[in-house]
């Protein structure tokens, strides 16, 4: 089969003819892909600097992408669930399954760490004709445009266990704000006005982003490298801050400018993986009483939560699609902030 596979970090992928994966044990299921979405994520695993939760690289070469879609192809002799062509997305945290985080349907956050497909060394990702996937428990059949479905295994389902965390903030008169309105961001606008009566604010450095992100569910929108954040919102709410923020950068620049924007009684919640740190005088706290916390990516239940909600028509995913043969355009295009929406590679 076909694939594009990382040989060097810090180097364009490389499209090659490589082994078709084979089941291993009776609950393996082949997938032949259809959809993958292109995630951050993948650009900074290219580059070596972003190991999986454990601190592993993948052994090169190596085939990334960690959201996933397509159809069975070939299932183990115990899987009873699916039969061959049935669309499905792909779970992509997979845990032991028998820890407690795991037994409480908490996969991402096994205590064991969750293995990714895509990431961890173990397991080769999508950006294939196929892909191995050792459960078939991993897998959600679904119906629908699988290009549309592949960002919701991490794009949508991330931003919405983020949602979820500020839903009790999301009260008559708050105001709420969403750093970055990409890929995540986008699905992030959606659950906010869905959630609760909350005026969404939407922060990013692309005017292109900030129109989308107004047709997305934000009321207001600011550009940080031209306004000046903390004063457009300060007088957009009256002097008082968001009482939620969802952080989907998570640099020092976001986090800094978060501590200076949140009300009182507040919630900050970080998703991006921009490597900041965040300094807060603790007193701060104790006055504010707000909370400063961060969310990981989400639960097979949340997928299928996020799942029904686009199905259902009230959400949906904004994708820009590409040839799975020309990724490595895509990836430029992503690097250079050129990608609406999320990027999706097809086969
Ligand atoms: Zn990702
Ligand atoms: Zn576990």
């Amino acid at each position: 089969m076909k694939a594009a596979r990382l040989h060097e970090f810090g180097k364009p992928l490389q499209w090659d003819d490589v082994p078709m994966p084979e089941l291993r044990t009776g609950s393996d299921v082949i997938v032949r892909m259809a959809a993958a979405g292109l995630c951050h994520t993948d650009l900074s695993v290219m580059d070596g600097t972003l190991p999986d939760i454990r601190g592993n690289f993948p052994k090169l070469p190596f085939i990334l992408g960690h959201e996933n879609a397509g159809y069975v192809h070939a299932v183990g002799d115990s899987v009873t669930a699916l039969k061959v062509g049935d669309p499905v997305l792909v779970y992509g945290a997979w845990g032991c399954g028998t820890c407690a985080f795991c037994r409480r349907g908490e996969e991402q956050r096994c205590s064991k760490s969750p293995l990714t497909p895509g990431i961890s060394p173990e397991y080769q990702g999508g950006f294939a004709e196929f892909m191995y996937v050792p459960s078939s428990r991993y897998l959600l059949k679904v119906e629908g445009n699988l290009e549309d479905l592949a960002p919701l295994t991490d794009a949508g389902l991330t931003s919405y266990r983020a949602a979820k965390r500020v839903r009790s903030h999301l009260s008559p008169g708050s105001f709420s704000l969403v750093i970055g309105a990409g890929g995540l961001g986008l699905y992030a606008l959606q659950y906010l006005r869905l959630f609760g009566p909350t005026t969404v604010i939407a922060a990013d450095v692309a005017d292109n982003k900030l129109s989308l992100a107004e047709s997305f569910g934000a009321s207001i929108t600011l550009n940080s490298r031209k306004d000046n954040p903390v004063e457009r919102i300060a007088s957009a709410t009256g002097g008082r801050g968001v009482r939620s923020i969802l952080d989907f950068v998570g640099t020092n620049e976001t986090a800094a400018l978060s501590m200076k924007v949140l009300s009182a009684d507040g919630i900050y919640v970080d998703v991006g993986l921009g490597g900041g740190t965040l300094n807060v005088p603790l007193i701060d706290l104790i006055h504010s009483e707000s909370q400063i916390t961060g969310s990981m990516w989400g639960t097979y239940e949340e997928l299928v939560e996020v799942y029904e909600l686009l199905e259902s028509g009230k959400v949906k995913s904004k994708v820009q699609k590409f040839k799975l043969s020309d990724i490595n355009s895509a990836i430029t295009q992503m690097r250079h902030g050129e990608v609406l929406g999320r990027a999706v590679l097809t086969s």
